[in-house]
């Protein structure tokens, strides 16, 4: 089966303003791929991200994931906005640990993966911190650790490092490629950075706005580290 799924799907919200936001988007995603999900302001990049999730309804067409229809929000998706969403109150390890709360796992059985991650995304030193103790780039990591702590079918990123200056940027680029190879997740990654689609990305799906289309679907076969 596919991670991903989707034929023919159109996204129209609603309201008489609603505008046209997806249309005849067809994709089939491989699992444990890279997609780059690029194209300029509008073109519908995050609500075809927010329609995977199941935060969005489709008003047209189909789209499942791993294979099963998407109807509501699962709990096997892992993601990643622009804003970190970390809970000041509380230090990155209890932060890290919230998906597993909300799904009313027991998180003494989840001590170990948070320690994995900690060490992965080398904030080892910071799991008793609070986020406003963090930069921006490690609170991100911190935001990473809590998309993948509970081994996530897919994690969805939409511009994850967007808030970021451009050096931390590149600097968090290496980061997440890194952490890729290690986890080896299928992963939609949200952005209009071309360079950063390219060099993230082993699949690159480009949209075109108005209404929001997949206009090319390229696959990059570079060399990785
Ligand atoms: P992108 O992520 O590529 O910038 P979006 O998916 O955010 O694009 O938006 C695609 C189009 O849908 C835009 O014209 C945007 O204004 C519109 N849109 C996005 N979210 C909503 C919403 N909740 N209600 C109405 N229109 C929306
Ligand atoms: P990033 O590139 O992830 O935003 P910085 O360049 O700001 O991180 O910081 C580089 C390193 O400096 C971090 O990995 C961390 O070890 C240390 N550091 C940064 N901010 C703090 C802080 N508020 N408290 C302690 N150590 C910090």
């Amino acid at each position: 089966v596919s991670a991903v799924h989707a034929h023919n799907l159109s996204k129209q919200y609603p309201g008489s303003r609603g505008v046209q936001a997806l249309a005849g988007v067809s994709a089939d995603i491989g699992l444990e791929r890279f997609v780059s999900i690029l194209g300029p302001s509008g073109c519908g990049k995050s609500t075809f991200l927010r329609c995977v999730a199941g935060l969005e309804d489709v008003t047209g067409g189909e789209l499942s994931v791993n294979g099963k229809p998407v109807q509501g929000p699962p709990d096997d998706i892992g993601m990643v906005f622009q804003r970190d969403a970390l809970l000041e109150w509380r230090s990155i390890r209890k932060n890290i640990l919230l998906p597993v709360e909300f799904a009313k796992k027991q998180s003494s059985a989840y001590q170990e993966k948070v320690d994995y991650l900690l060490n992965l995304t080398g904030l080892s030193d910071f799991g008793s911190s609070y986020p406003r103790e963090l930069s921006g780039g490690m609170r991100q990591r911190a935001a990473i650790c809590r998309a993948l702590v509970d081994d996530p079918k897919l994690l969805l990123m939409d511009e994850p490092f967007g808030a970021l200056d451009a050096f931390t940027r590149d600097q968090m680029n290496v980061e997440l490629q890194r952490i890729w190879m290690q986890t080896r997740n299928t992963v939609l990654f949200v952005t209009h950075g071309i360079s950063e689609a390219v060099f993230l990305g082993d699949v690159v799906m480009v949209f075109s706005p108005r209404p929001g289309r997949l206009v090319e679907t390229i696959e990059i076969d570079l060399p990785r580290p």
